[in-house]
């Protein structure tokens, strides 16, 4: 292979040195510290995120919801928002393993909110529906210019909703609203509670939960994002950083040149890009098998290509 890990022009590992804010963050805290400084530096004049039903009740009005009672909101269901600030990026840092409609979004940004240059963050089919926009706005018309910085998140499956209330409160046996993180690595489903209890599940358990469409996916570390960030490669607490556009590469430039992170060459790390190739190979090459088998799934009738 070799184009598994996409084109990009520096890889560090790389953590926040916002103290406060990684007390929040899933891993390094690169999103969010990365977008903080781009409202700062007025490179973004806002930034669609993952936020919650805390997130939600606090800032209703960064939800475009139809209905306003967000008591009916379920702990851990992602709520795409737009966020402005420092604090509102925070309030909607961390991993929600299922699925968030942040593209939904992306035209309303430029209408209802009137944002001219937008921040977006997404898995990796995400920032492709994001580039897709771009090239071929169908329905989307002067969206493309707004989009300022889109910053992807590895990715090597995804949940519906249901799926992660089977797995927290069915296998897991906690209530989702006692949850204060999931994390899945080293192998396993990792709950952690508010009261400090830790329960691990073995993947082989989540397999069957995975959204179907995850299975024909052949991106894993969002390859067309300006930059991409993810958990693996990096010691815990640190994240594996792949700056890939122009534009990457001068807000990531002006925010190490801020003092916004701090870094590692991803070579002097353990597991390092080793593993990142791996475990992006092994995602294409198994996907790339689904798609090969929807050719001949029925009696000589192919199911849907999307690539072709
Ligand atoms: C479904 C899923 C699968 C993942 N799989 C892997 C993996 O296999 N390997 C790996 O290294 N990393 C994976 N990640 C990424 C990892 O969990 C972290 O999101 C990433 O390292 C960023 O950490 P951070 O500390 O920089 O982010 P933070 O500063 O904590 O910010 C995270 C940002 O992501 C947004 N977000 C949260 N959930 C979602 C969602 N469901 N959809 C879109 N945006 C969201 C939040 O709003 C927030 O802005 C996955 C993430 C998701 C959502
Ligand atoms: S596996 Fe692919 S399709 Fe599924 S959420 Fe992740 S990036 Fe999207």
């Amino acid at each position: 292979m070799g184009a598994e890990l996409g084109n990009y022009k520096s890889c560090v590992s790389a953590r926040s040195t916002d103290k406060e804010l990684l007390k929040h963050a899933q891993d390094g805290g690169i999103v969010t510290s990365l977008f903080a400084f781009a409202l700062e530096e007025g490179i973004i004049d806002g930034a669609i995120v993952a936020a919650n039903k805390e997130f939600a009740a606090k800032y209703p009005s960064k939800c475009m919801m139809d209905n306003s009672n967000f008591d009916m909101i379920e702990p851990w269901r992602p709520i795409p928002a737009i966020v402005n600030t420092k604090a509102e990026l925070i309030a909607a840092a961390g991993t929600k393993y299922n699925i968030s409609p942040n593209v939904s979004l992306l035209k309303e940004a430029t209408r209802s909110f009137g944002l001219d240059k937008i921040g977006i963050v997404g898995t990796p089919c995400q920032m492709q529906a994001v580039r897709k926009a771009q090239l071929y706005p169908i329905g989307m018309r002067d969206v493309g210019a707004s989009i300022a910085l889109a910053v992807g998140i590895f990715c090597m499956e995804n949940f519906p909703y249901q799926s992660i209330l089977q797995l927290v409160e069915d296998h897991a046996a906690m209530k989702l609203e006692s949850v204060k993180k999931m994390e899945i690595g080293k192998g396993k489903f990792w709950v952690y509670g508010k009261r400090g209890q830790v329960v691990q599940l073995p993947l082989k358990i989540t397999h069957k939960y995975e959204q179907p469409g995850c299975h024909v996916c052949l991106d894993y570390v969002a390859n067309l994002a300006d930059v991409s960030t993810g958990s693996v490669g990096s010691p815990d607490g640190w994240s594996t950083v792949m700056v890939r556009s122009k534009i990457g590469d001068s807000v990531w430039g002006k925010a190490m040149a801020a003092g916004c992170f701090e870094t590692q060459p991803i070579e002097k790390v353990k597991p390092g890009l080793e593993l990142v190739t791996k475990l992006a190979n092994e995602k294409i090459t198994k996907n790339k098998k689904t798609l090969e088998g929807r050719a001949t799934f029925g009696v000589g009738k192919a199911l849907r290509n999307p690539y072709i």
